[in-house]
């Protein structure tokens, strides 16, 4: 995701670039304006977007994790043009040039709503804003206020096809859900989809205790917030899921302690039982009956995979792995 090879293709691009003998793309690239802005945590603000173009976005079913990508201005707040007559969003983007293409990052929807009169599509961004560790969709996000715009790139309502989703538990019983705060909305929107009868655990680790969020999760699975704190990113997350596992070797005297993976080049981690970034041969689709969807900062998802899969020996058919973002990385796309 973030290479461009990697954003043509399926992980942080939502939908490829593939040719389709259909008439029109598989995606949505909408104008989307800003409606609301709702600072609803010290560390999170909720926007609301709507717009005519939106009329076509929509996703086959349930939202779940359905990834989306923005476009935020460049320094002149001027969005650009982006050609619309061509199925390559990708390229389109890639057209306009550097000076005034702006910024092209991956989010999820946190919530969709669809009714007579319009269609809204609400984000729920994470505030990093620190000096040198912040980067244009968070700084916009700081300033958004009501009639700014964006370029979305989304699922087009009516298709089947590329919807973004990642969330694929098969007929699994229970699932073990787990995430930093830019995982959040997606674990907030996934519980929400879910069939009531669900099971399972959800461990969401936040930077503080204010950005607990409401959300609607099914009776059977318990939700664990995890405030990290001053504590580095993963360290309350990753010993909290393997106690939970039963991996209990990092906590005992003598044994080895986290070390959360850090940044080699600009790879990501992003493989799921049907996709593999790293060119490993794909394990196939879920299957058991326990379906594990991890989501974060890339070391912090290799980390967890690493103890996953190596030390407790679960099948990665039966795990998606995601990074979402990679300390010290900007994004391109
Ligand atoms: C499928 C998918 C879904 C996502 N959904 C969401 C979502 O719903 N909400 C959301 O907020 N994010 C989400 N993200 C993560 C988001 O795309 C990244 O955090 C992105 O880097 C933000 O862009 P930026 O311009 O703010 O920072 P960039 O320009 O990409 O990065 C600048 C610097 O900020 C650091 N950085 C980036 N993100 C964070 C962070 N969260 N905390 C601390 N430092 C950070 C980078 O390491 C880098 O040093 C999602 C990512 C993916 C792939």
């Amino acid at each position: 995701m973030s290479s461009e090879r990697s954003a043509q293709h399926l992980p942080g691009g939502i939908i490829s670039t593939e040719t389709t003998t259909k008439a029109r793309p598989s995606y949505v690239l909408a104008r989307a304006e800003v409606r609301a802005v709702d600072r609803v945590s010290p560390n999170f603000v909720r926007v609301t977007f709507a717009g005519t173009d939106l009329e076509e976005f929509g996703t086959p079913g349930d939202v779940f994790d359905a990834r989306i990508k923005l476009v935020f201005p460049p320094a002149s707040g001027i969005l650009p043009e982006i050609a619309r007559d061509t199925d390559d969003w990708w390229g389109a983007y890639l057209a306009v040039p550097e000076e005034t293409r702006g910024s092209m990052r991956t989010y999820s929807v946190r919530e969709l709503r669809v009714t007579d009169a319009a269609t809204e599509v609400v984000v729920d961004f994470v505030l990093h804003l620190a000096p040198g560790l912040t980067g244009p969709a968070s700084l916009w996000a700081s300033r958004a206020a009501a009639g700014d715009e964006l370029w979305m790139v989304g699922p087009r309502r009516g298709r089947e096809d590329r919807s973004g989703i990642e969330y694929a538990p098969g007929e699994a019983s229970s699932v073990m859900l787990v995430g930093d705060e830019t995982a959040a909305p997606a674990i907030a929107r996934i519980l929400e989809d879910a069939p009531r009868d669900l099971r399972g655990l959800a461990f969401i680790e936040v930077p503080t205790a204010e950005d607990i969020l409401p959300l609607d999760a099914p009776e059977g699975v318990e939700v664990h917030w995890l405030p990290r704190g001053d504590a580095a990113h993963g360290l309350r997350l990753i010993p909290t899921v393997l106690d939970c596992l039963g991996d209990t070797a990092h906590s005992k005297p003598g044994h080895t302690e986290i070390v959360v993976q850090d940044a080699e080049g600009e790879e990501m981690v992003w493989e799921t039982p049907i996709y593999s970034e790293s060119g490993d041969e794909a394990a196939g689709a879920a299957s058991g009956e326990r379906y594990f969807w991890i989501a974060g900062e890339s070391g912090v998802v290799t980390t967890l995979r690493r103890h996953l899969v190596k030390d407790l020996g679960i099948d990665r058919s039966q795990v998606a792995f995601m990074g979402y973002w990679r300390r010290g990385v900007a994004m391109r796309g």
